[in-house]
């Protein structure tokens, strides 16, 4: 296991090709500072209030976090970005990460800001997939209330109706565009209205295909039993069951509603059982390939390495359509670059959107990095060893 891990992710070269010497020593540096809690807290702090305040700080932000996690302020700002991912065989899920506002108007727009990533996205082959997180089309009170089976007032039932015609929209178009939708996965306690959606659009659109994919989290201790279920599902309704597979974004949310309300966390004991979870997931998904298409969103090396044992064991090839690998932009690029170079099926999630109003994308990925143990070093050794590579060799920079 470990000669494979070195074989596969340890190519620096491969890793980086895309990246200027210029662009490494600045992804150094930044991961650097994001290591430092103290100063992610009051540099999130000071350009909140710099950006309120209309100061100037838009050309910095985007000099720094924004040009590492972010493509570009627009779909067709993106494409240089897009283009050069899909020359090192890389697809592009372009996602418009600006949380709008919780109202009618703001679901209406992010309707039509999804649907017109989808349009900018459609026919070309660097854009298979198409994503939106359910909460951008629906409030979330909403979302809970149903989840929770509570009755709906006359204007609730309303509001619902029009989140089930945005969610149906946004389905008929990824068919009838030829692309596979991603629905993002939530909070637990919303998530079984979300899961209700998504299955009810698999039956519908999923016979020929895995268009709609729905995402679960193995953070979840209970996701086990609803993949088995899922697959008996797509079994005996026959349609193609297609999942991306996560350990979970929420968990110190989930933790904390569950201490305060006096219920047993719907999370793993521990992050061992969470990993133990989320690879079991992976072979019961692997065991079920002609039903099922496994989309593995993931960082985590070692599960990667599982993955790629298991397909080894079973003898698929690397480029098997129903197992992809993804990973965000600016992030795990040893991992995206150096899988595609094998052949494997690699998409980045690609973030893009006006600088103001992805910053809070942007802060949660510097949290992240930082929460994340060992996360923003394993980025650090490796941009090291590349500018270290180049030096030696005289490499010129991408
Ligand atoms: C392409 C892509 C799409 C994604 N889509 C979604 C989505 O729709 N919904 C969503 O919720 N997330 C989504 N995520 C985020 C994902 O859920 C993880 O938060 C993130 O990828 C980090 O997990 P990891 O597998 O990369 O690996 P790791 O860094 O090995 O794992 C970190 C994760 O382990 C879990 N964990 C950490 N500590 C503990 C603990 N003490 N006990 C139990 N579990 C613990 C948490 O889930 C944490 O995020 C997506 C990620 C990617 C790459």
């Amino acid at each position: 296991m470990k000669k494979m891990k070195q074989n596969i992710f340890e190519n620096t070269q491969v890793a980086f090709q895309l990246k200027s010497n210029f662009e490494l020593r600045r992804a150094y540096w930044l991961f650097r500072l994001i290591q430092n809690r103290s100063l992610v807290n009051v540099g999130k702090r000071l350009a909140h209030w710099a950006l309120k305040m209309r100061l100037p700080v838009e050309g910095l932000i985007r000099a720094t976090v924004f040009n590492q996690f972010c493509s570009g302020i627009s779909a067709v700002a993106s494409q240089p970005i897009v283009s050069r991912l899909g020359q090192a065989q890389i697809v592009s899920v372009l996602a418009y990460s600006v949380e709008g506002t919780a109202s009618e108007a703001g679901f209406e727009d992010s309707l039509e800001k999804t649907l017109a990533t989808m349009a900018a996205q459609k026919g070309n082959p660097n854009h298979p997939y198409s994503v939106f997180k359910p909460t951008a089309i629906g409030a979330f009170s909403l979302f809970e209330k149903v989840a929770q089976q509570e009755e709906l007032t006359p204007e609730e039932k309303g509001a619902w109706d029009r989140v089930c015609q945005r969610f149906d929209r946004l389905c008929q178009q990824a068919v009838d565009w030829q692309m596979q939708l991603f629905v993002d996965a939530e909070e637990s306690w919303i998530q079984p209205a979300i899961d209700a959606l998504v299955e009810k659009a698999m039956k519908r659109h999923n016979s020929q295909q895995p268009w709609i994919i729905t995402t679960v989290q193995m953070y979840r201790h209970d996701r086990l039993d609803y993949l088995k279920y899922l697959i008996e599902k797509a079994h005996q309704q026959n349609f193609y069951l297609g999942v991306k597979l996560v350990r979970g974004a929420y968990i110190e949310k989930e933790n904390e509603r569950a201490q305060q309300l006096g219920y047993p966390s719907p999370m793993c004991a521990d992050k061992a059982a969470t990993d133990a979870n989320f690879d079991a997931g992976v072979a019961l998904l692997v065991a079920h390939l002609q039903r099922v298409k496994l989309f593995m969103g993931s960082h985590n090396e070692d599960s990667i390495l599982k993955l790629l044992a298991l397909m080894q064991a079973k003898k698929l090839p690397n480029n098997h359509p129903h197992i992809w690998f993804g990973q965000l932009y600016g992030m795990s690029d040893h991992l995206s670059f150096n899988l595609a170079d094998r052949g494997y099926n690699v998409a980045k999630y690609v973030p893009f959107g006006p600088i103001r109003d992805v910053f809070p994308y942007l802060i949660r990925r510097a949290e992240e990095n930082t929460s994340v143990a060992g996360q923003s070093l394993r980025e650090l050794e490796l941009i090291s060893k590349e500018l270290n590579r180049r030096a030696a060799t005289r490499d010129v920079a991408a």
